[in-house]
Parts: structure tokens; sequence; C-alpha cells
């Protein structure tokens, strides 16, 4: 072997994505959409079935919901664009074709921004999504003694014909990092749009990935397109994986073949499929009549987009936030929303995004992370979100004021935060945390606290380090702050003050 220790490897990838669009019914009949919970084949119909004699009839919201997604993605919708059948044969697929736009999409030339692993900015361009049917879903079984040594294969057709928007990228992505970012991104705008739900557990977004390395002496692998990822993790470990086995090829002075290969998430592994291609055709779809958009229903759609995530962060920077605010409170729409709320009642905009982002988004974890343990949602059922909290932000944004015209010390809005998320009214939540009890005021109280913390940093500093097993540092610490105040204070209020300030030492003045 010659001296293969300065070639370098560069990675091109393509990534090809389905997407479960938002809508009551499938895409060419009545049949609901949503099966989650349901009994297998309970929501099918002639069609759906691909029953011979039954007829398409193209769902108007999947055209829209398309065109929502797509616009998103800063695709230019396409006026005039036909279906097609793409044949092939396969149980999950009754009517032997799949009804695709194919490469005749609704819309095409987008575009989306991520950082490079430098942390640059840098454009994937998104050659175009195209509307298309889903297939049934085939569940495998040990078999059931009828054929010895067999399988049994299970199909359920809820899922045959769900409206799905296929977003092929051009090959601009140049590692699984960058893969993983780009369909984060992806994924937070379609939703944005209201055109998904893309719930990765629910199977609503599904990735393919086109792999290909060039190799500094100039050799260039052909592409292989790894299918069957449904997390970000299975996407970017599939990425590693196939640039290392290409990478791999080259080095040795062998020869990548042009193939499809399946993730295998158990094994980490990818292997080459038994079929290479299947065998497809393409005709039109003779049932169905082209699908002309007129520019009116174009603008019309356009009117209901939401200001996209970036330019929301950009403005969000303008108030002053932090980048890393303006990310985690543009995130999902329904949090930015709950801000923007805060803020137009009055809060200021940086207390707002500081209490939104550490205060509300926990209580929203909590309550999400509790409904898993309990079991108290089933797969189906919505999660848990900033909407159902019951803090509305204008009361959020009160208590703010507050803080800020020093009538409550951020310790005890804590404690009427946590009442407020009990249910309890502002003022109810204010009486309960002791705020209004005379004793020693807030904002004093925290003051003596961090003087006192401050003047014994080694009795804190042992504590911090986890040498206060049995509370007696703590106490005496109590001790001090309860003797200052003469008594007057309420020994729980000095209790959670002083465990506040440990927690939080950045809050310490
Ligand atoms: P196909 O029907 O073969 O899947 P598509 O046009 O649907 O073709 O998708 C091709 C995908 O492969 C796109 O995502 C594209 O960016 C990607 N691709 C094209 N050339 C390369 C390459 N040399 N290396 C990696 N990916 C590539
Ligand atoms: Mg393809
Ligand atoms: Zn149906």
């Amino acid at each position: 072997m010659s001296d293969n220790t300065k070639l370098t490897f560069t990675p091109v990838i393509g990534i090809e994505i389905h997407i479960q669009l938002k809508t009551k019914s499938k895409v060419f009949c009545s049949c609901s959409a949503d099966y989650t919970n349901d009994e297998p084949n309970s929501h099918i119909c002639p069609v759906c079935m691909g029953l011979p004699g039954s007829m398409p009839v193209l769902n108007k919201s999947v055209i829209q919901q398309g065109m929502l997604a797509g616009m998103a993605l800063n695709c230019t919708v396409q006026p005039t664009t036909y279906f097609f059948r793409k044949s092939y044969y396969y149980p999950d697929l009754p009517k032997n074709y799949q009804i695709t736009q194919s490469d005749l999409p609704i819309a095409a030339n987008g575009w989306l921004e991520i950082k490079d692993d430098a942390g640059n900015p840098k454009t994937i361009r998104i050659n175009r999504l195209h509307l298309e049917e889903d297939v049934g879903k085939l569940h495998h079984s040990a078999a059931d003694g009828r054929l010895e040594g067999a399988e049994t294969s299970w199909v359920d057709y809820n899922r045959s014909g769900l409206p799905l928007a296929e977003i092929v990228s051009e090959p601009d992505v140049s590692s699984a990092r960058e893969a993983v970012e780009y369909v984060t991104a992806l994924r937070r705008r379609v939703r944005y749009a209201g055109a998904s739900d893309v719930d990765l557990e629910k199977g609503m977004m599904r990735f393919d990935a086109n792999v290909s390395v060039k190799c500094s002496d100039g050799r260039w692998g052909r592409r292989v397109e790894v299918k069957n990822m449904n997390s970000f993790r299975a996407l970017e470990r599939a990425i590693e994986y196939e640039i290392k086995r290409q990478s791999k090829i080259l080095a040795e002075g062998g020869e990548v073949l042009q193939e499809t290969r399946h993730w295998n998430d158990a094994k980490e592994t990818t292997t080459a499929s038994r079929v290479k291609e299947f065998y497809r055709k393409f005709i039109v779809e003779p049932d169905l009549p082209p699908l002309v958009v007129s520019p009116q229903w174009v603008e019309e759609v356009r009117g209901m987009l939401p200001e996209m995530p970036n330019e929301k962060a950009a403005r969000y920077k303008e108030m002053g936030l932090s980048e890393i605010d303006a990310g985690v409170l543009t995130d999902s729409i329904d949090v930015a929303q709950y801000f923007e709320a805060c803020v137009a009642a009055g809060a200021n905009p940086l207390r707002a995004g500081n209490w939104v982002r550490t205060e509300v988004l926990r209580a929203v974890n909590d309550r999400q992370a509790g409904d898993r343990q309990v079991g108290e949602k089933q797969a189906g059922d919505r999660q848990f979100g900033v909407k159902d909290l019951p803090v509305k932000p204008d009361v959020l944004a009160e208590l703010i004021r507050r803080i800020d015209d020093g009538k409550l010390s951020t310790t005890l809005a804590k404690n009427v935060f946590e009442g407020l998320l009990e249910g309890l009214s502002l003022d109810e939540a204010v009486k309960n945390s002791g705020a209004a009890e005379g004793g020693v005021n807030a904002g004093a109280l925290e003051d003596l606290v961090s003087a006192t913390l401050a003047a014994n940093a080694d009795v804190v500093g042992d504590i911090r380090s986890g040498k206060d097993t049995k509370g007696k540092k703590v106490k005496f610490l109590q001790g001090l702050i309860m003797r200052e105040t003469k008594g007057q204070a309420r020994p729980e209020e000095v209790a959670a003050a002083i465990e506040s300030a440990l927690a939080n030492p950045e809050n310490l003045k």
C-alpha cells in the first residue's frame, strides 16, 4: 500500500426528509389522518386500500400545508404540477404504485441557513418539496406455526394514504453535525408554519441520507443512500458510520459502490439492502387533473405564515436579549408567543426573557416529566405545553413589575410563582408567600443573606462541596441571620433564602 497518511476525505451529503403534513383526513380520501391509538385497519376505505375502481380526490388542505411548509423553507411555489404513479411492488402498498409529484413539485428552490462546523453561517439549498402519499405499515412477529421457520407479517393500512411532503436538499451538507443542525432548523420552521407536528416519536419525520466522500487525491466515491432513520441520533450516527466506512475503502484503494443501505439502530451499522433498486416506472396519474395553484391562493397562504424563528430571534436580540436566550425562546412558537405576550403586557424584556427561559420552561418540563412518570398521557395525546400553564403571560408580567418596583424580592417572587402554578391568584399567592406579613422586608433579607454568605465563605465552601451532611453548617448560617434580624425574620423564609442563594451563586449581590 502507498503512503496514505496525507490523504484527506471530504464528505458530501444530501438529505431527503419525509414529513407527515397536518390535516384532518388523508390525501386522496376522507379517512381520518389521526390514527395513533386506534385499532389496526380501522381508518381505511377503498381508495387508501387501493381497491380497483376507486378514485382518488385530492384533499385541498394538503396543498395548503405543502405550500406553507415550502414557504417556511424559502421555496417558490410552482403554479402547475402533476401527480405520477411510481410503480413498485410491496405488501405495504396495495395499489402497487405510490402517487407522488416526484420531481414536478409544489415548491422548489428553497434554502436554510445553518452554522458550519467552524461556526460560520452556511446556506443549505433545498432542491424541492413534493407531495406524495404514505404507505401502510408492516409488523413482523414470530411464526404462528402455520409455516415452519417463517415469521408472520401483519399489515396495517391506517397510515396508507397519509399526506407526506418529501423535502430534498442539494448535497451541501458536509458533516453529521451539520446534518443534525439542518434537520433541526427545518423541523422548527415547519412546525412554526403549522404544516406538521413533526413528532419524531410518532414517525412524522423520517430521514434518508445520501453520503459520498471526496478524497484529496481527486477520487470521488459514488453516493450511498442510507434509509430507515427516524431520530436525530440515528441520522448522526449513520452519517458518521458511512463517512468512516467510505473513507476507509478509498484509503485502501478500493471503490465505493452506489447502493442503498439500511441503518441498523441496534447494531449502529449500515448494511447493504438485498434489493438494490426497486423496479420503478413513472406514468402520469390518469385519475387526477393537473394541480394548478392561482397566484391569489399563493398570496393568501403566504399571509398565514407566521414570523419565522430566525427573524424572531434577531428581533429579540435587538431588544437586548442574548443570542442563547433568543434561541431558547424561539425554539417553539408557543414559548415565543408567551414571551411576547409578557412583554406586550408591560414586562421588561430582559427580565421576562429570563423568567420564561428559567421558571416557566422548568414548570413546563416538570409537568411533562410528571405526566410521563404517572403514565397519565397516552402515546397519542398532546404533550403539556406552555399554553396549558395556569400562569398567564399578563400575570407573569405583573409579577415581574412588582420585582422591578421593589415590592418583591426575586426569591419571594419565585415562591409567589409556585403559588400561581398551583392555581392561586396573584394576590393570594403573594399573601401565601408571606411577603405581605411584615417581618423583614424581603429585599433586606436577601441582602443580609448575601452579606452573611460572603462573610462566611469557608462555611459556604464546605456546604457546596458536600461536607455538611447533617445540615449543621446551614443551621449555623441561619442562626447568624436570625440573630441579625433580632428574631424578626420567619425561619422558613430565612432557610429558603439561604437555599436559593446557595443554589444560585450568580444571584449573590
Ligand atoms: P433519487 O431519486 O436517486 O433519490 P433525488 O434527486 O430524489 O434522487 O435525491 C438525490 C439526493 O442525493 C439529493 O438529496 C442530493 O442532494 C443527493 N446527492 C446528489 N449527489 C450527491 C453526491 N455526490 N453525494 C451525496 N449526495 C448526493
Ligand atoms: Mg429520492
Ligand atoms: Zn381512505
